[in-house]
């Protein structure tokens, strides 16, 4: 019975979710109002809650009697985001909590803002677990390919509500108005979405950190300014990473490059994402090492431009990193089709610190995204060829060798695979359409059947590393200008 969940629900929130003993009640009265209800009578709950299996009864019971807009996944998690939100701490209780726990350590912060996080299921740890992953023992390193299943696909009904909605609030996804803003169309439930207050590079509170609800690594976190200012990447950026990992040595951090096409979806909104993952990127060869007082920097062989500039002092690591930024901003190479700027500037960074031991590794690669009208998308992007694979922005997480890749691969691998077994003409499936030229590759290169499964799998990672390459400023060949470029600022 619907009284018997609700009771389960604050048995559940009083063990995990710091649901305090006074506020029971409270809580209580507010989920009824939500699902309009006007009495309760309280239970004994002495087994373990099972909280997938509450919430979903207490949905039932919620779309049966029209509390919800609609039957439709992203509908559902709106209204459970709202649920839970009854529940919660306030934000800022929130942070007092986080800033308690951080005197223990920054480790014991972050596990218990991430297992809140978990626990109230606004990080979707069972959808994330649906995501189809492998690796690709590509020339570089064995590169990770992510087939990206966890994010529902928006209902037609979703889509139409959300047309209907005129003034844009929240202004964007990672402005402070999400926490806790009710919206059924909503692709992430913001009701129970909390923000951790943070301080960084003297700027105090100025700072939010929250977790991302569709987790692309461990702990994939997300550091954001409070105000709505667009993103930059420049020396001041780089010392609020180095301020971020001094905070939370155990995290890795980095920031999409602050240009169109070679940035992240999000422009208008300065952050930087992170996390507690080893990505490929770190298992790279060095192809150069140079040594200077108190840094190394290093050329890595990766399918893009890498310099690695190493030490544990954290001045001399910004005045290298700053020294090479700007050297960079400053390159010109008509040759290789590398131009600074035209109207305006086309060479920026994507940079991404991690602590070896007590060394800073700040990873630099070189971006830029000069396009021309043959080159919409710009010269280093991924080819047009490609584009049946992945067509979008290759990011911060993708130059780290972590392949993001949309679910819509799946099935059509299926019907790929079908085409070539059985012969079947790829015709019959409208959705193979974009990669018929492949499927020919395909057929002429006679590739094992036997194996059918696996073998996509890796071309699919083959293509992958095409890409990056395609990314990179200093193509294959030319090496030898990235050295020169190196061996100028050190
Ligand atoms: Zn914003």
């Amino acid at each position: 019975m619907i009284n018997t969940r609700i009771n389960e629900l604050i048995s559940y929130a009083q063990k995990n979710l710091y649901l305090g003993i006074d506020d029971d009640y409270y809580a209580v009265n507010r989920i009824l109002y939500l699902l309009k209800l006007n009495k309760f009578t309280k239970e004994e709950i002495t087994e373990e809650v099972d909280f997938f299996e509450t919430m979903e009864a207490i949905l039932d019971y919620a779309v049966e009697n029209n509390d919800i807009e609609s039957d439709t996944v992203i509908a559902r998690d709106a209204f459970e985001g709202k649920i839970v939100d009854c529940l919660l701490p306030r934000p800022s209780e929130l942070t007092r909590m986080f800033k308690q726990k951080y005197k223990t350590g920054p480790l014991t912060a972050t596990n218990f803002f991430h297992d809140l996080s978990v626990k109230t299921n606004y990080i979707k740890t069972i959808r994330i677990a649906k995501n189809i992953k492998y690796k690709y023992e590509g020339k570089y390193a064995p590169l990770e390919i992510t087939i990206n299943l966890s994010k529902p696909e928006k209902d037609p009904k979703d889509i139409l509500a959300q047309s209907k909605i005129l003034d844009k609030y929240p202004t964007c996804p990672l402005c402070m108005e999400n926490e806790g803003v009710y919206q059924a169309t909503s692709l992430a439930p913001r009701s129970n979405h909390r923000v951790i207050s943070l301080t960084l590079n003297h700027e105090k509170d100025v700072w939010g950190m929250q977790y991302s609800p569709y987790a692309y690594f461990p702990e994939h976190t997300i550091v954001l300014r409070k105000d709505h200012s667009p993103m930059y990447v420049n020396e001041r950026s780089f010392a609020e990473l180095v301020d971020f990992i001094n905070k939370f040595p155990h995290y890795l951090i980095g920031s999409n490059a602050g240009l169109p096409i070679v940035g992240g979806s999000i422009l208008g909104h300065h952050h930087f994402q992170g996390g507690k993952y080893d990505f490929p990127i770190e298992k790279a060869e060095v192809l150069r090492k140079y040594k200077k007082r108190k840094v190394t920097i290093e050329v890595l062989n990766w399918p893009m431009s890498v310099i690695r500039v190493s030490s544990n002092n954290e001045n001399a690591l910004l005045d290298q990193v700053g020294d090479i930024f700007k050297a960079w901003q400053n390159y010109n190479n008509d040759k290789l089709n590398i131009f600074k700027e035209t109207d305006h500037p086309h060479n920026t960074i994507t940079p991404i610190l991690k602590l070896n031991g007590a060394q800073y590794e700040f990873y630099m690669v070189l971006r830029n995204n000069y396009s021309t009208e043959d080159k919409p998308y710009g010269w280093y992007h991924p080819r047009e060829e490609y584009f049946h694979i992945k067509k979008e922005n290759i990011g911060l997480i993708e130059v780290m060798g972590l392949a993001i890749l949309p679910g819509r691969l799946v099935k059509e691998l299926e019907l790929i695979e079908d085409c070539l077994v059985n012969n079947t003409n790829p015709i019959k499936y409208p959705e193979l359409e974009k990669h018929l030229p492949w499927i020919e590759t395909l057929k002429e290169e006679n590739i094992d059947l036997e194996n059918i499964q696996d073998t996509l799998k890796q071309r699919v990672g083959e293509i992958f590393e095409k890409v990056l390459e395609d990314c990179n400023v200093f193509k294959h060949g030319s090496i030898e200008d990235l050295y020169r470029f190196v061996e100028k600022i050190i």
